[in-house]
């Protein structure tokens, strides 16, 4: 079946790509083997220097790109600039800071002298969404062609552009063919892939069904993996915060790329005292935001990825009301072409609703009011995913104590969480496992090597 690039601001099919063959896929992996073999001998130097080719095509062609997310998956044009500056700023972190990351490190030893050398592990296969079309890429490849590992992307199917352009930058950049591969290829093919002896490890990021189903996969092989899947982050809102700064950064952490990032706030969980003003304040913001076409300037909410991502959140949405849950505001697609739903806030969703526990992947917030700072990180941790959170005091102290309370990869105090180069990104629970990002994010698919001189 072919791949379909299509605006979900529009229903307009753009372009449309025929996968490769099984034959042509495993060509390309026998490619990345064969590349691999001279890439782990080339020096940081040259790494560096390629990758800061690539990093400087992408600020200079920042709309190009960024024009690309924005047609075929809906983000509105000003983030999608951000999302290609932020890629630039990853590139440059790794391509500048990997000889150091890797550099041997030596160990406190009695007795004799030992070392531990970071030696590249070989051909590694990702799987990544269409969220950040970019982003995502960028964050997987970047430290393994670093470290000198050969890397293998099969992207989102609705974002096979983005992902041929990708390709295009790498191989303009003067990226050997082979150390960074793009499959345009059936999801059927990635097991197959995963089982072949050349692959040495998995990187996955999307949702838990398909984190599980690769996980398996390299389980069953004896591969590594790292995997970032969802995330139902607790925003919590103490009775000392700011209230007016807690509801901007309410509207910023919720409606980040139309509310479709695994770190986007989405449990308001509010101490009683704030409640009412908070709720009214952020129904009133979020009742103003502009819906439109994500290329206009002056659009505040754009489409969902796609139809039926917009037709699921719609289904999640009506089965809380269904079951009980106040609609504060919106509830519903507005009546339009498009793949939009209208800003949504929702009340009383409770404990033996699905939607409780589930990633509302999309501009709808669920507000919950709670009697006090215990009551709050008991609600908070009240879940299956532990990605990230945010709580909001002006006691910076006591905001750190609660967030050391919280079963997350990541917590930030007064500002939702966000995603930076310097800093590792992951979660626990079943967000998943692993770090993307930092020093930390270079490691994951390294070999962790002992030399003992004795
Ligand atoms: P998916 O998890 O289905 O897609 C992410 C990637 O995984 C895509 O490349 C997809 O390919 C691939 N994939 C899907 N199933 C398998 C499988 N069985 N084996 C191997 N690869 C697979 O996400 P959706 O787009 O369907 O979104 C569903 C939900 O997932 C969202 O509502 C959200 O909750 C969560 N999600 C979380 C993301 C995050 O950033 N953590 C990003 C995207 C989604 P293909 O597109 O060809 O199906």
């Amino acid at each position: 079946m072919s791949i379909t690039s299509i605006n979900p601001a529009t229903g307009e099919t753009l372009k449309t790509y025929e996968p490769l063959t099984k034959e042509q896929t495993m060509d390309k992996v026998a490619a990345a083997q064969k590349a691999f073999a001279d890439w782990q001998e080339t020096t940081f130097d040259h790494r560096k220097s390629i990758l800061l080719t690539f990093a400087k095509a992408l600020r200079e062609r920042t709309d190009e790109c960024a024009k690309l997310i924005t047609v075929e998956m809906g983000k509105r044009i000003a983030e999608a600039r951000k999302e290609i500056l932020f890629c630039a700023e990853i590139t440059e972190f790794y391509a500048n800071g990997a000889e150091e990351f890797l550099a041997n490190q030596p160990m406190d030893t009695d007795d004799a002298e030992a070392y531990i050398q970071y030696a590249p592990i070989g051909v590694l296969m990702g799987v990544m969404p269409w969220n950040f079309p970019f982003y995502q890429v960028v964050r997987y490849a970047m430290p393994n062609i670093m470290a000198g590992n050969t890397v293998l992307v099969k992207h989102a199917g609705n974002v096979p552009q983005c992902a041929e352009k990708i390709q295009n930058l790498f191989d303009e950049s003067g990226l050997p063919e082979g150390v960074f591969t793009n499959l345009l290829i059936p999801t059927e093919f990635v097991e197959t892939i995963i089982e072949d002896d050349r692959i040495q490890g998995v990187s996955l990021t999307g949702s838990e069904r398909a984190g599980a189903a690769v996980a398996a996969a390299a389980g069953k092989n004896l591969k590594r993996s790292v995997l970032e899947l969802g995330g139902n982050d607790p925003f919590i809102v103490l009775e000392d915060a700011d209230l007016d700064a807690v509801v901007e950064m309410a509207v910023k952490g919720r409606m980040v790329n139309t509310g479709q990032s695994c770190v986007a706030a989405k449990r308001f969980i509010v101490v009683e005292s704030l409640a009412d003003d908070f709720l009214s304040a952020f129904k009133s913001k979020l009742a103003d935001m502009k819906l439109g076409d994500p290329i206009d300037e002056d659009t505040e909410v754009g489409p969902l990825s796609t139809e039926s991502a917009a037709d699921n959140l719609d289904k999640q949405v009506q089965s809380a009301i269904n079951a009980g849950a106040t609609v504060v505001l919106g509830g519903d697609r507005p009546d339009c072409k498009g793949a939009f739903f209208n800003p949504t806030i929702l009340t009383d969703v409770t404990p033996d609703m699905p939607t409780y526990d589930q990633e509302l992947f999309g501009p709808v917030a669920t507000v919950y009011v709670v009697k006090d700072e215990a009551a709050a990180i008991k609600l908070a941790n009240d879940s299956s995913y532990g990605l990230g959170g945010s709580v909001y005091t002006k006691d910076i102290e006591r905001g750190r104590k609660v967030a050391e309370q919280i079963d997350t990869g990541m917590m930030f105090i007064n500002q939702p969480t966000q995603s930076q180069a310097d800093l590792p990104f992951g979660g626990t629970k079943n967000s998943g496992y692993g770090r993307e990002l930092s020093h930390l994010g270079i490691l994951e698919f390294v070999n962790k090597k002992l030399i003992h001189t004795g």
